[in-house]
């Protein structure tokens, strides 16, 4: 690795213009100490800073670069949809393509595109108060659902990468109408709707979360929210911003829901199916999302929404993300996984990788995480020198023991080479 000479003057200019020098918390070192790299280029599975190193790349930039960067068809796409021109404030054929792409590979029948995570959440929690007239929301800690006020109250991602307490900045009868229960707590859940089933909207919950590092939904836990909300006249909302079109072809929902012949009320997605641009949607069945304007009361809206330059990169890259992509993933996941757990169990280092389909993270210290307090719990401490030492030995993961690794297409044999021989230095330097 040369220097990062050029890294750390660009931090110290943005660090002058910008809170922390950077535009969103988590690309931050905050955990792990020293400057944020600058990306300059990505090209296939690899970035290259602005001083000339470069890094095999296992964030992906946090999920949606599932083809890998510049991927040339995905380039080819979005240039011609450019040159016809950038944002019309009109209705365009990609993103009428783009919804059709999305309600043929999930269980919604009707999708409106926004351009981010935070605003599909939050317009889908806006959208379950309006169709229940109930106020209360229902989340789990260590889950992220983006910068919504209502589900800031112990999230995941950069709030608890930070450490952050409680939620400045949010007024106080806002977080009021937010219960934030234990993850895969069953128990917790019941006893939830048992005291306040009449007032609860809707429960969101990642379906399987991957912002406190990633934790599966026990067996039956997602099935089971679907059953309880339906209950209680409350909706489910499950959020696959993270998941979805990622952990498998069908996204979370493919892996569970698919077989056991259950469907979410509402579903939220973002990060793949923008193909790195910014798009995201929410959707559900037709007689819920008519409540939404024009067709319906509930109002929601967006300058962007539906670009046609981020419509052609999503719906590009939905095309291209074949079943073939999603087997290529999972091989590459599987082969990190085994790769990881040698490493780190050589070295003496106790530790849990956790799955999901393509989507997996490590946690130091423990044998298995199922929910905040165990993924708190862990030993944190021990990721800022592993990270430092992969750093070096150029391979960019995570600045954070508390994220999803993300792999994608272009991820080859060159590229594992490279994560596989410094696996072993990063795990003594963990020890
Ligand atoms: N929901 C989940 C599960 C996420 O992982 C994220 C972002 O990481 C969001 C929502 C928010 O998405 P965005 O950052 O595009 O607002």
């Amino acid at each position: 690795m040369s220097d990062v000479i050029r890294s750390q003057e660009l931090f110290q200019r943005a660090l002058a213009v910008s809170p922390g020098g950077v535009n969103s918390p988590v690309r931050a070192f905050r955990a792990v100490g020293g400057a944020p790299r600058f990306m300059r280029s990505g090209s296939g599975a690899w970035l290259t800073d602005v001083d000339g190193n470069d890094y095999v790349d296992l964030v992906g930039s946090w999920g949606p670069m599932l083809l890998g960067h510049a991927h040339p068809e995905v380039l080819a796409a979005v240039a011609d949809a450019v040159s016809r021109g950038t944002s019309f404030g009109t209705p365009s054929e990609p993103e009428v393509a783009l919804a059709e792409e999305i309600v043929a590979r999930t269980p919604v029948e009707s999708v409106r595109l926004v351009s981010s995570g935070t605003e599909a959440t939050m317009s889908a929690i806006r959208l379950a108060r309006g169709a229940t007239g109930r106020d209360t929301v229902v989340k789990f800690a260590g889950c992220y659902h983006g910068h919504v006020d209502s589900l800031l109250a112990e999230a995941g991602s950069g709030v608890v990468t930070l450490g952050i307490p409680g939620t400045p900045g949010v007024p106080a009868h806002v977080a009021a109408d937010t219960v934030v229960l234990p993850y895969n707590d069953r128990d917790a859940v019941t006893a939830a709707f048992a005291e306040l089933g009449d007032r609860i909207a809707c429960v969101i919950t990642e379906a399987a979360p991957g912002n406190m590092g990633v934790v599966p939904p026990e067996p039956g836990f997602n099935a089971f929210l679907a059953a309880t909300c339906r209950q209680n006249g409350a909706l489910l909302i499950s959020d696959e911003v993270m998941t979805g079109f990622r952990a498998s072809r069908h996204g979370q929902w493919g892996l569970d829901g698919a077989v056991e012949g259950w469907a979410p009320d509402l579903m939220t997605f973002g990060k793949v199916m923008g193909g790195g641009f910014p798009a995201a949607a929410f959707g559900g069945r037709a007689e819920l999302m008519n409540l939404l304007a024009p067709a319906g009361p509930v109002y929601q809206a967006g300058t962007l929404a539906g670009n046609p330059v981020a419509t052609t990169a999503g719906l590009t890259t939905l095309r291209l993300a074949t079943p073939a992509v999603y087997e290529h993933l999972l091989d590459v996941s599987n082969r990190l996984q085994a790769a990881v757990g040698e490493a780190l169990t050589t070295a003496g280092v106790r530790h849990a990788v956790q799955r999901t389909g393509t989507m997996f993270s490590v946690f130091w210290g423990t044998d298995e995480v199922r929910d905040f307090a165990g993924a708190q719990a862990q030993e944190a401490w021990r990721y800022p020198p592993f990270f430092h030492a992969m750093l070096d030995a150029g391979v960019y993961l995570p600045p954070s023991a508390f994220e999803a690794w993300f792999v994608s297409a272009a991820h080859d044999e060159e590229a594992l080479s490279r994560i596989i021989e410094a696996l072993p230095g990063a795990a003594r330097a963990a020890a």
